[in-house]
């Protein structure tokens, strides 16, 4: 379960206090703040705290004394041309502070992104919960024939109903173990920090993470991709929603320019151009290795 009764009590006790405040708010994110958006079986992200909206990244742009913002068709323009330019610290002047509840083996690709400030629910102090990651059915794929570090078709039958046993059966052993090792009937068991050595990756962790806006669209840009796993995807996906309300215009910005755009080498700028001209160019004649020339192709269409 993502959140439990009284999680949720506390939760709905904190929207119901709002506070007056003279700095900047976002309508679209007040309605996001504290509440849980359920990821993956046992997972969510959800928003603690933020600071700064549209306004403020064209605040800081203009070094303004007062809001820095004028029409909205020209505060939009102006961080489309920030964007466009890779002109970055204006967008973190923005921050975000999320609570996370993932699995381990997820945390661990997250944890990759340095440029973020990051507090775990300590399995040393605490007893994690016995939560953990089953995929679905759909989700349940067999290794890709083409891409080490992807997946390919859904397993199935016999072979689908083995899987979901073994990683049901030894998720529970090996919490029944830690459980055992850790409570020894009256008496000190083994301590928590090496107990929770026995625990398989996919049980759910937790994290408090903050971070700007600027590495936040970095962060996304990678993680939102297609090429990311699933089970990063899902949470970066939820998170993309919540920064689509929070400043429509950065996020309608970076959409556009790093979601939906692309880089290409001088080699590719090259072969556009001599398509242009009618010109019928190959992968032998391009420059390109077959690998470049496969992702243009992507691309191009
Ligand atoms: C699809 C995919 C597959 C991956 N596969 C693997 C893999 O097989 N093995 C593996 O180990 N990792 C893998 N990674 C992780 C990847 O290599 C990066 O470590 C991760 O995406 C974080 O990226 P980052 O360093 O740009 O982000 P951040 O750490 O958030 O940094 C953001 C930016 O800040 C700057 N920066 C941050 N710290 C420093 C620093 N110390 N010095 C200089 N500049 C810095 C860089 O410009 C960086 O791009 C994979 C990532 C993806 C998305």
């Amino acid at each position: 379960m993502p959140i439990s009764p009284d999680q949720q009590a506390e939760i709905d006790d904190l929207r119901a206090q709002p506070k007056p405040t003279l700095r900047a708010v976002s309508e679209g994110m007040e309605t996001h703040l504290y509440k849980a958006h359920e990821v993956l079986d046992h997972g969510f992200i959800r928003v603690i705290d933020y600071m700064g909206d549209d306004a403020a990244i064209c605040q800081a742009a203009r070094v303004s004394y007062g809001k820095g913002t004028k029409s909205v068709q020209n505060d939009e323009g102006l961080i489309r041309y920030l964007m466009r330019h890779w002109h970055s610290t204006p967008f973190e002047m923005c921050e975000i502070k999320l609570h996370v509840k993932l699995p381990v083996f997820v945390a661990r690709q997250w944890i990759r992104h340095r440029t973020a400030n990051v507090n775990e629910y300590s399995a040393r102090y605490s007893i994690l919960d016995r939560e953990f990651y089953i995929p679905e059915a759909g989700n349940l794929a067999a290794q890709s024939v083409i891409n080490n570090q992807g997946r390919g078709e859904a397993l199935s039958g016999e072979e689908a109903a083995r899987v979901l046993e073994y990683l049901k059966g030894d998720a529970a052993r090996c919490y029944d173990h830690y459980a055992e090792m850790i409570d020894q009937e009256g008496q000190q068991g083994l301590a928590r920090e090496l107990a929770r050595m026995n625990l398989p990756a996919n049980i759910y962790t937790q994290w408090y993470w903050k971070v700007d806006l600027h590495n936040l669209f970095h962060f996304l840009r990678l993680r939102a991709d297609a090429h990311a796993q699933y089970e990063i995807r899902v949470y970066a996906d939820a998170i993309c929603k919540v920064v689509a309300d929070w400043v429509p215009a950065a996020y309608g910005a970076f959409e556009d320019y790093r979601m939906g755009g692309a880089n290409l080498s001088g080699k590719a700028i090259d072969c556009v151009r001599r398509m242009l001209k009618g010109e019928k160019v190959t992968q032998e004649t391009s420059g390109m290795s077959k690998g470049e020339w496969r992702e243009f192709e992507g691309i191009i269409g």
